[in-house]
């Protein structure tokens, strides 16, 4: 009998997580809640991945991935991203992909100028997925939980399509369920990445890393009548950004090139634009550009837009893109539960307190082909599957219906005002309270349809992670990187060179809290 492994999460890392493992010869089954590669937040990606080029070494890109994660990021990591990052590009080609090398990073170019490039990437993957023999998709699977039996993980249960309670066991199990940008009110994600993935982990035991580190990127727009998208890089030479009174902010803060910035100075280019925001709008003025940019990327992308850019301007603002923190994995991409891999966003490390542009979808690509292969390993040498099928439990159906998109409103706007750009105690404080109340009202709240039903998990796990996200900010006493405190706002090297971790405590339902130096080893 073949052996099984299953995949939660079907984006860049989960597909290629998937495709690895069925060639290391396991029976795979990729499950997602929505479809096979769109609707993750790697379809929406700009294509860019960071990494060694011709002009650039291994040695320039580890050291300024360290710098810009500044020094917490797990070394070991950031040296097999920067020597597999070649390998990866080239299984981008393999597939068919247009990869073009810049300077500093890799972008893979849409055939379509008008369409996004991770939707490209997310095609081209799927495609060759689905040609392999032995390879599985389940789609609008929604699942709450990993099974374990005689202390390794055995198995998945969740929602299927139909809503039925379902218990699938497996040999191996990858987690790469992304993270949680849409837990907060402005965010540039897909709308259902609420932190799914850091609950399952936490409910099959695992602790939670560097979870006050959350990336936000300082241009998305702002304009009520647009969408809160991400203003796709590299901007042209002629593009202005500009606060309430006209001054150029690029020129102002000495940002340099702007499209540097955008890779390297997140932190601090997003607290600008925050800061200058509580002035008044800040915009971004397209009107200088020559006509025939409109028709290549990434301007194609705003063409296509209700928004005629080239004559007005448009309103941005920073959002939350990306989460730094997450599970711990080793070098073969396994946590701390036996059988159960991790690897993609959900997963910590790599990045420190800060990602460097392009840094996330080449995780994906190195980390994902490390748990596949090694999840697959681990599957051929376990006992067979069917050896160890837990029983499944019934699912929630207590209590009076609920107004569960007031709820999630309302836990968007705590993540946003109280977990935000900028931090402060008496702000976090105040929005642990509030994400208890909520948590409480959730409870209490019944489900009436299934939609609402996963809804209500959807806004269990975003509470769960904002949670998260606030204690491990109470507890950093200093400023770093993406996390910043308006009381503390200096890098104190001397005592806050560490990651934290999170341990749940179910019974009471809060996190303990702790801070370990960074470790050398992985
Ligand atoms: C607008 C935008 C542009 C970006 N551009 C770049 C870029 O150019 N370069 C770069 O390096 N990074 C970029 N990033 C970041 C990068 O795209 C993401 O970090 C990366 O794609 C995450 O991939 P993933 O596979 O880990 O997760 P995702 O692609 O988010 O996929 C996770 C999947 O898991 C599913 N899932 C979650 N929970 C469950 C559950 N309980 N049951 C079933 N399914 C579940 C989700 O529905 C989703 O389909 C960008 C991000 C955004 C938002």
């Amino acid at each position: 009998m073949k052996k099984r492994v299953i995949v939660i999460g079907a984006g860049l890392a989960g597909m290629i997580a998937a495709y690895m493992a069925q060639r290391e010869g396991a029976e795979v089954l990729l499950v997602d809640r929505g479809s096979i590669g769109l609707g993750t937040n790697s379809a929406m990606a700009n294509g860019v991945f960071a990494g060694p080029t011709g002009s650039y070494g291994g040695k320039e890109y580890i050291a300024d991935t360290i710098d810009i994660g500044r020094g917490i990021n797990r070394r070991p990591m950031v040296e097999i991203a920067a020597a597999e990052a070649r390998g990866a590009i080239s299984l981008l080609r393999s597939v068919g992909l247009d990869v073009v090398e810049g300077t500093n990073l890799h972008s893979v170019r849409s055939p379509d100028p008008a369409v996004i490039p991770g939707v490209a990437i997310v095609k081209k993957i799927a495609g060759a997925l689905v040609s392999l023999d032995g390879f599985r998709a389940i789609t609008g699977f929604y699942v709450t939980d990993i099974m374990k039996a005689e202390g390794c993980a055995c198995g998945i249960r969740g929602l299927s399509a139909t809503g039925k309670e379902t218990a699938i066991a497996a040999d191996a199990v990858i987690l790469a369920a992304g993270g949680a940008g849409a837990v907060y009110l402005k965010n540039d994600n897909q709308k259902t990445i609420m932190g799914q993935g850091y609950e399952v982990a936490v409910r099959a035991g695992l602790a939670l890393w560097d979870m006050e580190f959350v990336q936000f990127y300082p241009l998305v727009f702002a304009d009520p009548h647009l969408p809160s998208m991400l203003v796709f890089p590299p901007y042209h030479e002629a593009a202005e950004l500009t606060n309430s009174v006209g001054e150029d902010i690029v020129v102002k803060y000495g940002l340099g090139n702007i499209n540097e910035a955008v890779i390297k100075k997140r932190d601090e280019f997003s607290a600008i634009l925050f800061r200058e925001l509580q002035s008044g709008p800040v915009s971004m003025d397209f009107r200088n550009i020559p006509p025939k940019m409109w028709k290549e990327h990434p301007l194609s992308l705003l063409a296509r837009m209700k928004h005629d850019f080239s004559t007005e301007p448009a309103a941005v603002s920073p959002a939350a893109h990306f989460f730094m923190g997450g599970v711990k994995i080793d070098e073969k991409g396994e946590t701390e539960l036996p059988g159960l891999f991790a690897c993609g966003e959900v997963a910590f490390g790599l990045h420190g307190a800060n990602r460097r542009g392009g840094n996330a979808l080449l995780e994906c690509i190195v980390f994902g082909s490390i748990a596949g292969k090694s999840a697959a390993r681990h599957a051929m040498e376990s006992d067979t599957h069917s050896m160890k099928r837990p029983e499944p439990v019934p699912a929630d159906i207590s209590g009076s219906k609920g107004d569960f998109r007031a709820i999630r409103q309302e836990i968007r706007g705590i993540a946003w005002n109280n977990a935000g750009v900028v931090r402060s105690e008496e702000g976090m404080k105040e929005g642990l309270e509030k994400i208890g109340e909520a948590q409480r009202r959730l409870k209490e709240a019944a489900p009436a349809n299934e939609r609402d039903r996963r809804l209500k998990l959807d806004i269990g796990s975003a509470a769960f992670t904002v949670q998260a996200i606030l204690t491990a900010s109470l507890g950093r006493k200093e400023s770093r990187g993406s996390f910043l405190r308006g009381d503390l706002p200096g890098e104190d090297n001397t005592n806050w060179k560490k990651n934290s971790c999170l341990k749940y405590d179910a019974e009471h339902d809060l996190f303990a809290l702790s801070f370990e130096n960074v470790g050398q080893k992985i």
